[in-house]
């Protein structure tokens, strides 16, 4: 069977969601059965989004094979099992690289390099390479909104796709916002049309239109949308905000999303099977209790950058229906005046659980060193993820062993004692013009660590990494003996993985990102037994808050 394509386009505004609704398309494909691919194209001429600042861009996903890529690769991982990496996410900058790598080299034989065909086959081209690996359908999303000039040659190169492989191969999927005004208490149409007709314009007719809306589409409402954009009325699907996103896959299957992309494809297969997204999303609505975690950190105000870390935790809190209250704490505002100064502790009072997430640079780093220190003496479950961890054995060796002016070489490079540094530096492993540790590295846990229990008592682990400081062995032998745990590193012994307090409730740190790899069906089991131990502080807080009040 050659390979079929679902194309994804997005209209009138930006932000409706269309990573999320590639994501579920996908996730419906594959709960029949089918084996599906997913690829995203983002037309900005960043030649990937690893330079970007979180505030721009959001969280940057990182792939097994260690690509710096567009957060949306995150909902299609958490959403289906595709293989994802680095040729999953291209930019325009991406293509343009590539094409003028091949100039350079006179790859094209003295001829003008052009939009089209030249960027346009190069789309092409990566949307085949992506294809040809055994998926039945390749969902290809295209970044940015209809009527912007750099998505063009993208959805030209899309156009061509259908034009050259007829009706049945391909499906084009175009997501719009139905309006509720409130002044008219009328749901509009006509930013709906607008964007089809300025698709019409380019040479594509949307086969499948998903309206977001904040209520039901009557029936009227559908009729007029599929006469005045060209579709049938069973492909006009209301796209219904959703409390949580776990729910959007069961919202298309109910409107017959999944029916109507396999008959446009005229594919085969059997009924979803959806019974466990079902319970996911039952157990999301009705939680136990709930759980109150504090995440310390820098990009806090803008939640898209911890999207995965965010998503993450609810994955561990759901497995144990439970409901997630996160509440982001900028880092600075935990400073300390002096050094007899705790003031900032009223802040982490309510929480069952305190994580530090991964960040760069030096602002807010005496912050996270005060959570910490609180949480390790309070014996409140931690949490460290990449600077989470280099912070917390920072915390250490200057509050534990003494060594008060310990740090990163990244905060302070003068440090006396340089805990945290560059070891690739020295290693002299610098590849590709960066200094990044990225992707799936293997991990060995030690046999019987807080680590290995978590991950059900296996000794070998892979996980992704995006971080440039490391743990320093010189140290390793005092922290220890003050009772830090290493309990994983690189099979070479050479990076440290994860450490951990034994005796403290839950107190972990690992140098890479396993928010990942957590996914809703498969909660990562780090997550899950933070908040395991989290849930447990609170229950014991509780209980300890009735024995006083009974005693007074
Ligand atoms: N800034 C730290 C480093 O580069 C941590 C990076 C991160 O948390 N992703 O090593």
């Amino acid at each position: 069977m050659s390979a079929k394509y679902v194309f994804v386009t997005g209209g009138v505004v930006s932000s409706l969601g269309k990573g999320l609704a590639a994501a579920s398309i996908g996730c419906l494909l594959e709960s029949r059965g089918l084996k599906v691919n997913l690829m995203k194209f983002d037309p900005y001429l960043n030649v990937d989004p690893g330079t970007m600042s979180p505030f721009q861009h959001g969280e940057v996903f990182v792939t097994d094979d260690g690509a710096e890529t567009d957060l949306d690769l995150g909902h299609y991982e958490r959403f289906t099992h595709a293989p994802l990496g680095r040729d999953n996410n291209l930019t325009t900058g991406r293509i343009y690289e590539q094409i003028i790598l091949k100039e350079r080299r006179g790859d094209y034989l003295g001829k003008t390099v052009q939009v089209i065909p030249h960027v346009t086959n190069e789309i092409k081209n990566a949307m085949r390479k992506v294809s040809s690996n055994g998926a039945d359908v390749t969902i290809v999303e295209i970044g940015g909104t209809v009527g912007d000039i750099e998505s063009l040659p993208f959805l030209e190169a899309i156009r061509q796709m259908r034009q050259e492989l007829g009706r049945e191969q391909t499906v084009f999927v175009h997501l719009t916002l139905v309006p509720w005004i409130a002044a008219a208490q009328e749901l509009k149409t006509k930013p709906t049309q607008h964007s089809v007709k300025d698709l019409l314009s380019i040479g594509i007719q949307a086969d499948i239109l998903l309206c977001r809306c904040d209520r039901n589409l009557g029936r009227e409402m559908k009729q007029k949308i599929a006469a005045f954009c060209n579709v049938e009325e069973r492909a006009v699907v209301a796209a219904k905000d959703v409390p949580s996103v776990y729910e959007v896959p069961l919202g298309f299957a109910q409107e017959g999303v999944d029916a109507l992309i396999l008959k446009y494809l005229h594919l085969e297969a059997p009924e979803a099977d959806l019974v466990r997204w079902k319970d996911l999303v039952d157990r999301v609505h009705h939680p136990k209790d709930e759980v109150s975690i504090g995440i310390v950190g820098k990009y806090v105000e803008y939640e898209d950058s911890y999207k995965s870390l965010k998503e993450a935790l609810t994955h561990g809190a759901i497995s144990q229906n439970l409901k997630l209250k996160l509440t982001w704490i900028e880092a600075e505002g935990l400073e300390a005046q002096s050094a007899e100064d705790r003031s900032y502790e009223a802040q982490l009072e309510d929480f069952d659980g305190i994580l530090v997430p991964g960040g760069f640079g030096k602002r807010g780093i005496d912050g996270m060193l005060n959570a910490i220190r609180y949480a390790r003496e309070r014996k409140v479950p931690y949490f460290g993820i990449c600077l989470g961890m280099q912070t917390a054995c920072i915390e250490f060796a200057r509050n534990v062993c003494g060594l008060k002016d310990a740090n990163s070489s990244e905060f302070d490079p003068a440090t006396p004692h340089r805990v945290i540094y560059k070891l690739r530096e020295l290693l002299g492993v610098e590849e590709m013009g960066g200094t990044m540790r990225l992707g799936a590295w293997t991990c060995i846990l030690q046999e019987d660590s807080l680590a290995q229990r978590a991950y059900g008592g296996v000794t070998e682990i892979s996980e992704r990494h995006r971080h440039r400081y490391e743990f320093n062995r010189e140290y390793e032998a005092l922290l220890t003996g003050a009772g830090l745990r290493i309990s994983g590193s690189t099979p070479d012994q050479t990076y440290v993985e994860i450490v951990e307090i034994p005796g403290h409730p839950y107190f972990l740190g690992c140098q890479f990102h396993p928010e990942f790899k957590s996914k809703p069906l498969e909660p990562h089991p780090l997550f899950r037994e933070f908040v395991r131990a989290s849930y447990r502080n609170r229950l014991a807080r509780k209980e300890s808050l009735f024995a006083q009040q009974q005693s007074a």
